[in-house]
């Protein structure tokens, strides 16, 4: 049995309002705290964030707050930007970088994603770095090459002693609100190597101790096969985690590999 504490994240991307996200929020709050084995986090839209936590409080479930994104610079003229400050003002623990379709849809560089990275981390915060081959790329053979190249460029200029707040998330962006899911064996032989490339770049220990979560079409139905793999310790859910039925039994399912 791995030490990593198994880590499931819901991922609500730009859905979610007002009401339904605390009400959300809450469903999974009362859910988690049967499962206190896996450490639980959220990532609503930005203006929810404040009421979501208060929904997370009030539970005291364990349950994270986490941030979809956020800015490297600290403040300044930057419209539209959002900075690690306010989100740490709003009882953020936890920030997304790198999610595919900050890369893909918004045209985010691996120098910016590094430059987030670094940023949430040196604030205290935990990170979840995202990494992941597109379609074309798996079918070119390249999956191990992107892999490595986002990796490299994500923790270039992170130290050893922040690695303890951060976590991978491998999501395939082929398999990302598609339906198509890696197979069990395919997923966990890229988690190995993502480990084994951890080990090139830091410590032994650092990269036995780093989890390494597997995102994309992840759900009730195929989450026990995919988080019974020894080198996959949790999960990143998308559309999954926006129904607590659904994103309920998949934090059941980590906690239930130990840890
Ligand atoms: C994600 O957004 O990180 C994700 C994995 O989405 P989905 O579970 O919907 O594929």
């Amino acid at each position: 049995m791995s030490t990593r504490k198994p880590y499931v994240g819901g991922n609500w991307k730009m859905n979610t309002g007002r009401e339904s996200g605390p009400a959300l929020a809450r469903e999974v709050a009362s859910g988690a705290a049967q499962h206190r084995g896996c450490e639980v986090a959220v990532f609503p839209p930005f203006p929810f964030l404040l009421a979501v936590g208060e929904a997370l409080g009030a539970r005291d479930s364990g349950v994270k707050l986490g941030a979809q994104d956020c800015y490297f610079q600290p403040s300044g003229a930057f419209t539209g930007e959002v900075s690690i400050g306010m989100l740490q003002d709003c009882g953020v623990a936890v920030v997304l970088t790198g999610h595919s379709e900050r890369r893909h849809v918004l045209g985010e560089t691996d120098a910016i994603v590094n430059a987030k990275t670094k940023a949430v981390l040196a604030a205290g915060l935990e990170c979840v770095l995202c990494i992941g081959e597109l379609l074309e790329e798996r079918e070119a053979g390249k999956t191990d090459d992107v892999n490595e190249r986002q990796l490299r460029a994500g923790l270039a200029g992170v130290p050893s002693e922040q690695m303890a707040r951060l976590t991978i998330a491998y999501e395939p962006v082929w398999a990302i609100g598609t339906g198509r899911v890696a197979t069990a064996v395919d997923a966990q032989d890229v988690h190995r190597k993502i480990r084994v490339l951890l080990g090139s770049l830091y410590a032994p220990a650092v990269a036995g101790a780093t989890r390494i979560l597997y995102g994309g079409s992840l759900k009730a139905s195929n989450a026990s096969e995919l988080l019974a793999q020894p080198d996959i310790d949790g999960g990143l859910v998308g559309g999954a985690s926006l129904q607590a039925a659904e994103f309920l039994p998949i934090i059941a399912a980590a906690a239930a590999r130990g840890g």
